[in-house]
């Protein structure tokens, strides 16, 4: 079935704004971030037209092959990496990216900030936090997020705003993101990326900034996540 993208978004918008009133929030203080993954600059295009302006992708190279045309036909686009950066795509991805999620270990921190010096752009940064400990997933684990954090801050110098996380499959999302909220609070970091299709509205909670959802605006993926 050919998704509607606008009546979809205008869906999911007004599921936020409920569950802000709900949780006596501003709607206005939650940022929507499409995730378009695997789906065609077409679709992408779609929304674009509906007024999305936050857009999420989890591939340096995919990105490039869909969004290098798009954002030049659209400058005002914020596009966020949401999934692992390996170190040798640092460049291309700053070139791309405004916004990045993901950010969860010292090599990558230290050739982000390299990076961005040599290009004089400072796209803003997200500390992936492994809240549930997994080992199949990326991000800093909880017990060395306070070092991790502190040293991209004051050491590298890294524009960090805020955290995001990745919940469990099978677990009790809200323990992640009050988890995540919790270590934001200590940092006195504003920004939490929290909350995708299945979970955005407990996300928003516990305090979620921006919310991460794919599937409830484009439809199921055809491949991968
Ligand atoms: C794919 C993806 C999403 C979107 O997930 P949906 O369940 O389709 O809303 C959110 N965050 C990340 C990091 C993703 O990779």
């Amino acid at each position: 079935m050919v998704p509607d993208i606008p009546k979809n978004l205008t869906e999911v918008k007004a599921r936020i704004e409920a569950a802000a009133i709900a949780t006596g929030r501003n709607a206005s203080e939650i940022s929507l971030v499409a995730i378009s993954k695997y789906h065609p600059a077409a679709r992408i295009s779609e929304a674009i037209a509906a007024g999305q302006i936050n857009f999420g992708e989890n591939q340096v190279k995919e990105a490039e092959e869909k969004w290098l045309r798009l954002k030049l036909a659209h400058p005002n686009i914020c596009l966020h990496l949401v999934g692992p950066l390996q170190t040798n795509k640092t460049k291309r991805a700053v070139e791309l990216f405004d916004v990045f999620e993901t950010v969860d270990r010292l090599k990558l921190a230290r050739a982000l900030a390299r990076e961005m010096d040599a290009q004089g752009r400072r796209p803003k940064c997200l500390i992936q936090v492994n809240t549930g400990e997994e080992k199949q997933k990326a991000g800093v684990l909880p017990a060395g997020a306070d070092a991790f954090i502190t040293r991209c801050r004051d050491e590298l110098e890294l524009p960090v705003v805020g955290l995001m996380c990745i919940p469990p499959v099978d677990d009790e999302a809200a323990f992640h993101f009050g988890l995540l909220a919790t270590i934001a609070e200590r940092h006195g970091l504003e920004k939490l990326s929290m909350g995708m299709s299945d979970d955005f509205e407990i996300a928003i909670r516990f305090g979620a900034s921006h919310v991460r959802v794919g599937t409830a605006i484009f439809g199921s993926r055809l491949s991968g996540q």
